[in-house]
């Protein structure tokens, strides 16, 4: 029998899908066992599978989220755009089964994680922050879940509540930045994969911490090592970073 990873994937028809799909098929430790997109039930796919990756629409996760509970299969979620309605229904769902839920599964973007965490830390509330993304023309959701993440950090460190402080870009005549405010800009065009800036900027200098991704190669790798990382654990909501060990 093999011993591969048996994946079922959701949103397997869409550009994450299907770089997934090519990735497995062509590794030797990942098999795939079935495919979900608009209009199948997941139902009818299960079976075989040892875990789920989904990259689909944030309105499929928390159902998905609950089937994976009540079959204990463990599930991969990176879609983004989930309402705080739907994450906390993912996190009760985790209480039943592992469920790695990440707005960025690549390497890098989670050391830029840990670097903002940082940076935050050591520059303190002299150095204004802001975020700036780009993504793809056809993105349907903004700003990105990574921007968010990053913004959640940032908040995190200032001891302050997200919906205070956080918001989306800037317009007409808002005054002068407040000391704590984080604006994220969301930039649209073209083939971008993805990229994120985090801008501390004090008196007399600046510093930026830039992540560019270029292939979607960099995420599905990631998910495909979250899925292997995830069998055999014991429930519970799980970022990229407890896959690789960052926390
Ligand atoms: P896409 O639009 O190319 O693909 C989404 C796919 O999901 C489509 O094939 C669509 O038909 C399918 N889908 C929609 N509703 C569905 C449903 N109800 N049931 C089953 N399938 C359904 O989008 P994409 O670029 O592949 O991105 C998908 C998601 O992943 C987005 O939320 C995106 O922001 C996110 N994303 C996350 C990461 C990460 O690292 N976490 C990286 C890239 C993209």
């Amino acid at each position: 029998m093999s011993d591969a990873t048996k994946i079922l994937m959701v949103g397997a028809r869409g550009r994450m899908g299907q770089t997934i799909l090519r990735l497995a098929g062509a590794n030797p430790h990942f098999e795939i066992t079935g495919t979900v997109d608009q209009g199948d039930n997941v139902l009818d796919r299960l079976d075989y599978c040892d875990a789920i990756i989904d990259f689909s629409h944030h309105s499929i996760s928390a159902p998905l989220a609950q089937i994976a509970a009540a079959h204990g299969k463990p599930l991969i979620i990176g879609t983004t755009g989930h309402s705080p309605e739907e994450k906390n229904d993912i996190a009760e769902a985790a209480g039943s089964t592992p469920i790695v839920l990440a707005p960025n599964f690549s390497v890098g973007v989670n050391v830029l994680f840990y670097l903002t965490r940082k940076a935050a830390e050591i520059l303190g509330e002299e150095f204004d922050q802001e975020i700036v993304e780009m993504h793809h023309r056809l993105k349907i959701d903004a700003p990105s879940g990574t921007a968010k993440r990053l913004a959640e950090i940032l908040v995190e460190v200032k001891g302050k509540s997200y919906d205070e402080i956080v918001f989306p870009g800037r317009s007409g005549e808002p005054g002068r930045r407040t000391r704590d405010e984080i604006a994220v800009h969301a930039l649209r065009g073209g083939d971008v994969v993805g990229d994120h800036t985090v801008i501390f900027a004090g008196i007399g200098e600046r510093v930026e911490l830039s992540h560019k991704a270029s292939s979607r190669e960099t995420f599905a790798n990631g998910a495909l090592r979250a899925a292997k990382w995830s069998i055999g654990r014991a429930p519970g909501l799980f970022s990229m970073q407890d896959v690789l060990g960052l926390k």
